[in-house]
This record gives structure tokens, sequence and C-alpha cells, in this order.
């Protein structure tokens, strides 16, 4: 797939325009249904599209219809796409295991980080925010199967975290955020970050999102509750190989 000499960025060819459209319009009709389904207005539900291992190219084309939100999991990748996307005015989601070494980088580009999980990545971000003199949207990862292993906080550790959060100059906590273990379980993994969710605004009732819901289990995710799906492959195909 080549541009034409004088373009100074790779374009999608027609094919794939047509298939972004056609899959971005089914997923925006799962979420409406869903929303209506639950009684709520498809509105209060932000779909935030996972472009991890595609091209700028894509990002460009979901702008262009619509899309506002998307979303990273590795640094790297994420921080070449934010710079090459820059003036499509984007809200850049990072939604991946964060290491704390990489944690200034994200600061830089990101606006939410979906992933945070410890304290000592808490104090990173922070740290990265100011040196960037950048606020930054934060979402507390909630491990629902107990499994620390894979990324998230233990239900039990949120309120320290939303207190050093909240208590950290450029970050803005606005609630959690979770990944289901299983699409056969999701239903119940949901319920539980819901719990969290209502637990957590209690204390800060400014902290209104959850983060959750994937290609396979958005509707049981807006049943529970979700005011942001992270949605990849339903969208932009079966995700390629690593590069
Ligand atoms: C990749 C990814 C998604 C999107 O998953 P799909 O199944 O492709 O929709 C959502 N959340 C996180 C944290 C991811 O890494």
């Amino acid at each position: 797939m080549t541009a034409g000499p004088a373009a100074p960025r790779q374009l999608s060819s027609p094919e794939r325009v047509e298939e972004l459209t056609d899959n971005l319009t089914q997923v925006r009709t799962r979420i409406a249904t869903a929303a209506t389904a639950n009684r709520r207005s498809p509105a209060s539900v932000t779909l935030v599209v996972i472009t991890k291992n595609w091209p700028a190219s894509d990002v460009r084309v979901l702008a262009e219809l619509g899309v506002m939100d998307v979303g990273e999991n590795r640094d790297q990748e994420a921080r070449a796409k934010a710079t090459d996307c820059a003036e499509l005015d984007l809200r850049w989601h990072f939604v991946g295991q964060l290491q704390t070494n990489k944690a200034r980088s994200v600061a830089s580009y990101a606006d939410v980080v979906h992933s945070v999980d410890r304290p000592k990545l808490v104090e990173a971000l922070g740290a990265g925010a100011h040196a960037a003199s950048r606020a930054l949207g934060c979402l507390i990862q909630v491990s629902l199967d107990g499994d620390t292993a894979r990324g998230g906080a233990l239900a039990s550790d949120v309120p320290a975290l939303a207190e050093q959060i909240v208590a950290t100059g450029g970050l803005h906590l606005l609630g959690v955020m979770g990944v289901a273990p299983l699409e056969a379980a999701a239903g119940a993994a949901f319920a539980t970050l819901a719990a969290v969710s209502e637990q957590l605004r209690r204390e800060h009732p400014q902290a209104s999102w959850i983060s959750a819901g994937m290609s396979g289990d958005l509707e049981a995710a807006i049943a529970a509750g979700a005011t942001h799906v992270r949605v990849g492959s339903a969208i932009l195909g079966p995700r390629p190989a690593l590069r």
C-alpha cells in the first residue's frame, strides 16, 4: 500500500476505510442496544477504540469517523502514534500494564491512564505529569480475579491508592478499570468492579468512571454500569502479530 509521491503519510485503502466504517457502526449499535436494554442513555457510554498493533493511518480514519478516544497498551508504540496524530486532538488512553520507568514518557502524551495499580506508579506518574506540566486522569485498575501478577490492585488497596492519587499534584482520580478474567464469568467480574466503584464514590463522588468491557464482553460491562468500553478487535480486526 503506497501513497502518492507527494503524500506525506501512508493512506488507508478504500477497502480498509470501508471495513473500519462498517465495524465501527456495528460496535456503536451494540453499545446503543446494550445501553437501551439497561435503561441507560447510549451517550452515557464512551467508546475508547484500542488501536494497539494497528497503524496511525487507521487512527486517522477512525478520527474522520468521529472517534475521539483511542487507547494503547505499550509506551513506545503509543508515543509514536500520539506524536504522529498530534493535530487530530484525540484523547489518548493508556490501558496496559505500566512499568514505573515508562511513566514519565506516558505522562507526556496520555490524557488518561487506566492501569494505575500501585503506590510507586502513582509517584512516577505524578513526577511525569509535573515534568511535562500536564494533567493526567487516573483510573485505578482493580484485579477482578485476585491475581495481581497480571496487573490490577486488590479491592482492599483501592481506598489508599485513591487517597494517594488525590493528594498528588497533576493527577486526577477519575474512577476504576477492570478486565474480566474470562468472558464466561464477565458478569460476576463486572459486578465486583461496580461494587468497588460504588465504595470509591462514597469518598470520591467525582470518580465516576467505570472502564470495563472489550470486544467480547461489552454488553455485560454496560449492564453492570460501565461508562467507558475499550474495544479493539471488533473494530480493527483480529490483532496482527506483534512486530
Ligand atoms: C487489547 C485491550 C483491549 C481491547 O481488547 P479487544 O478484545 O481487542 O477488544 C481492552 N483493554 C485492554 C487493557 C487491552 O489490552
